[in-house]
């Protein structure tokens, strides 16, 4: 079956001056038409790496070291420039944190709705493009400029914009970071309504466990540039496979609070480093046993999920994960 996103054992290095950083080491995800998707995982884990790299819109730091990645079907590594302008345009949608930065300060808002939808379009197709996204007067939102809007405002134009060619995948990478909590919800609340009535599927990048569960089918963990659990997000959270995810979900009791973090795991981050052996989660990892330094796990199913941990199985029998913590 061709999947609408692929990406497959992808390994991309951000090359700076004086180091190499690996901010993907070997990560796995598939999408299919219509499905929506979040992942998780703490900060660096590389979310934005591989969502980014869902539309190659990569920084030129970054060096595509191996693995592939491809939306329905066409491998995005091997395309023509003008081609993968046309894949982007035809078939993807992309959100960002800052919805300012995402308009040109010096075009009015109509114009750049316009152009986002990429063909010719009458004043009432772009008013109704803003009124999708329950934004009021529309008319007068079409003449502004975008500091003349909140950034709740800007927020949902920008979801307009991404909307406006109906995508088959919206990849929002932490879309409400930036906005106040009470309009947050409100906006992810529109941007599921809207993926789900054109038939997009969504690629939603986010810390905020609180967000997900209830809007995603699907959850996929990512951890030290793998994603290391994938499967249905109310089976992901409720009972973990990987003991990462389980660590997750206890920072997270009972119904996710609002702004949970992920922060709240003890330990830090691996910094990865090419070749390193092992598992990346081993050191925090309260399960650990010598294969985990040295060897590093593959995919593996389990109970309707991949996980990548050498016990995952052994301790999914065990019903081990409900019972011990990690380091
Ligand atoms: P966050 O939750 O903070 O947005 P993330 O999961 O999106 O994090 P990425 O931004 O993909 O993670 O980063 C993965 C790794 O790559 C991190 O170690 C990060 O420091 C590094 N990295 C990301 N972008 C760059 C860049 N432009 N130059 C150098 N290193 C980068
Ligand atoms: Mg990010």
């Amino acid at each position: 079956m061709t999947h609408l996103l692929d990406a497959e054992n992808l390994v991309i290095d951000y090359v700076l001056a004086d180091r190499r950083v690996r901010a993907l080491d070997g990560a796995s995800l598939t999408l299919a038409d219509g499905e929506t998707l979040a992942l998780v995982g703490e900060s660096g884990s590389g979310k934005s790496t591989l969502g980014s790299a869902a539309g190659r819109l990569l920084p030129s730091s970054a060096e595509h070291r191996s693995g592939d990645i491809s939306v329905a079907g066409e491998s995005l590594f091997g395309l023509s420039p003008a081609r993968i302008r046309q894949v982007r345009r035809e078939r993807l949608g992309f959100v960002f944190q800052d919805p300012i930065g995402a308009l040109d300060p010096t075009m009015r808002i109509g114009r750049q709705v316009l152009l986002a939808q990429g063909r010719r379009a009458d004043r009432a197709t772009i008013a109704r493009h803003l009124e999708r996204v329950r934004l009021r007067d529309p008319d007068r939102i079409m003449r502004a400029f975008p500091h003349q809007l909140s950034g709740g405002m800007a927020q949902r134009v920008a979801i307009a914009m991404a909307m406006a060619a109906r995508p088959r995948l919206l990849v929002a990478d932490e879309p409400t970071a930036a906005l106040d909590s009470q309009v947050r919800q409100d906006v992810l609340d529109t941007v599921f309504a809207l993926a789900a009535e054109a038939g997009t599927g969504i690629l939603l990048l986010t810390h905020d466990l609180s967000s997900v569960s209830r809007r995603c089918g699907r959850m996929a963990v990512m951890y030290g540039g793998r994603v290391v659990e994938d499967g249905p997000a109310a089976d992901v959270m409720n009972a973990p496979r990987h003991p990462y995810t389980a660590a997750l979900a206890r920072s997270v009791p009972g119904n996710a609070p609002r702004g949970a973090r992920l922060e709240a795991i003890p330990g830090r981050p691996p910094v990865l480093s090419a070749g390193s052996a092992g598992c990346a989660f081993e050191a925090r990892c309260g399960f650990a046993i010598e294969r985990c330094r040295t060897e590093r796990p593959e995919a593996t199913r389990v109970d309707g999920r991949t996980v990548l941990c050498h016990r995952a199985a052994e301790l999914a029998r065990d019903r081990a994960l409900s019972q011990r913590g990690v380091t």
